[in-house]
């Protein structure tokens, strides 16, 4: 939450009488933000785990299954 989020929501405090209401839609869509970020780092975690896993033994450059790995071209389409 950036620091104009946060001195926008102390802002309501200027005028009590308002429903609060704006207050929960701000942090819901935090939230939301923050668990479409989790989900990523974990795919990412994921991923970097698999690829870990291809090289065990510290081998030459050229023979590294990680990096042949990476040289791989992606997939078009994710999947
Ligand atoms: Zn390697």
């Amino acid at each position: 939450m950036s620091l104009d989020e946060v001195q926008s929501l102390l802002a309501l405090q200027d005028d009590p009488e308002q429903p609060c209401c704006g207050v929960n839609e701000l942090l819901d869509e935090h939230i939301a933000e923050i668990q479409r970020k989790m989900s990523e780092l974990q795919t990412l975690q994921t991923e970097l785990v698999r690829l870990r896993s291809r090289c065990q033994n510290t081998v030459l450059v050229k023979e590294c299954e990680i990096l042949k790995d990476l040289a791989m071209p992606s997939p078009a389409c994710g999947g």
